[in-house]
C-alpha cells in the first residue's frame, strides 16, 4: 500500500489524476519533464510514494535515493545529456515549492557556480 497525499501535486501526477509528460515510471520511481524548464532538458525525479522532501526518503529508505540517482543517470543518457546537474531544495527558504521530494535533473546548457 503505497503512501499518497491527498491534496499534493506530485501525487496526484503519480496516480494520473494530474497529466504530466511521463518519461520512465517504475514500482518505485516516476520521472516527467518540469512544467517550466530552466534548461533544454529539465527533468523531475520523484518517489511515488509521498515524502516531504529528499532528507525523509534518505531517512527512510536510503536505498530509494541511490534508485533515484541512479534513474537519473539513465534517463539524462537517454535525453543525450552526459555531463548535468542533479539539484533538490529542502524547504522554501532554498527555493523548494513543490512539497514532494524530487531530484531536478538540468542538462543541455552550461551552467555556473555558484548557484543563485
Ligand atoms: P522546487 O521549486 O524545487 O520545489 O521544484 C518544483 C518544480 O516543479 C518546479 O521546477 C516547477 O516548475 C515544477 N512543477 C510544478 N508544477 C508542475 C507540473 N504540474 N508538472 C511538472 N512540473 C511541475
Ligand atoms: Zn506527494
Amino acid at each position: 500500500m503505497k503512501i499518497i497525499k491527498s491534496d499534493c501535486l506530485f501525487c496526484k501526477i503519480v496516480t494520473g489524476d494530474i497529466p504530466a509528460s511521463i518519461i520512465r515510471k517504475t514500482d518505485r520511481v516516476t520521472v516527467f519533464k518540469d512544467i517550466t524548464p530552466q534548461a533544454p532538458v529539465h527533468l523531475l525525479i520523484i518517489p511515488n510514494e509521498h515524502f516531504t522532501n529528499m532528507a525523509e526518503v534518505a531517512k527512510a529508505d536510503p536505498s530509494l535515493v541511490g534508485e533515484i540517482f541512479a534513474v537519473a543517470d539513465e534517463v539524462a543518457i537517454d535525453s543525450g545529456v552526459d555531463t548535468y546537474r542533479s539539484n533538490t531544495n529542502t524547504g522554501a527558504g532554498a527555493g523548494q515549492s513543490v512539497f514532494h521530494a524530487h531530484l531536478h535533473l538540468l542538462g543541455g546548457r552550461a551552467f555556473g557556480w555558484p548557484p543563485g
